[in-house]
């Protein structure tokens, strides 16, 4: 039985764009099928200003994999990507978040879901709310549309394409 999992990319060193076409596409290859994927975002960077701004999508994939087994994907697919872990919240080429995965609740050192971060980041919530508006998070039972409408981050989420 596969599981719609909800993935949150982002990329703020070199070709971003460029970047994140590849994640989409190691991604369909790694961890299912690839439902549907969001317009991209840009933000100012958090927590750590003086870098260059992200770029933030929001894919929908059905996935037979369990959520460690996603999680290990996701990594996997950064590393493709050169993604090296010096500094926390520094610039990267690579992100990949679980938002969701189905209505599941998973709490283990390596990994949280719902991604705890998700109800007070506008640049999570936007593009998820573009694809998946009335999806109801599993703790907060309220639909991504409400949280969005309820976020108090400041950071602006701008759309540059579709
Ligand atoms: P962040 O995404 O918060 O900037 P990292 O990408 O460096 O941080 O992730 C560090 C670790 O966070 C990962 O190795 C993973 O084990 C853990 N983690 C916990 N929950 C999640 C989640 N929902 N999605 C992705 N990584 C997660
Ligand atoms: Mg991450």
């Amino acid at each position: 039985m596969s599981t719609r999992a909800y993935l949150l990319l982002g990329s703020n060193l070199g070709d971003r764009v460029a970047r994140l076409a590849q994640a989409r596409r190691d991604l369909a290859a790694t961890a299912g099928r690839l439902v549907a994927a969001s317009a991209l975002y840009e933000t100012a960077a958090w927590g750590v200003e003086d870098q260059p701004a992200f770029l933030n999508q929001a894919l929908v994939i059905d996935t037979e994999l369990d959520a460690p087994a996603l999680l290990a994907a996701c990594l996997a697919t950064e590393q493709q990507q050169g993604r090296e872990r010096l500094v926390r919240w520094a610039a990267r080429t690579l992100d990949v978040d679980i938002l969701l995965f189905g209505q599941e609740i998973v709490a283990t050192p390596s990994l949280t879901v719902p991604h705890p971060a998700l109800p007070g980041r506008r640049f999570a919530l936007v593009p998820l709310a573009e694809v998946a508006p009335q999806l109801v998070h599993p703790q907060l039972h309220r639909t991504i549309g409400q949280l969005l409408a309820d976020c108090p981050d400041p950071l602006a989420v701008t759309r540059v394409s579709h």
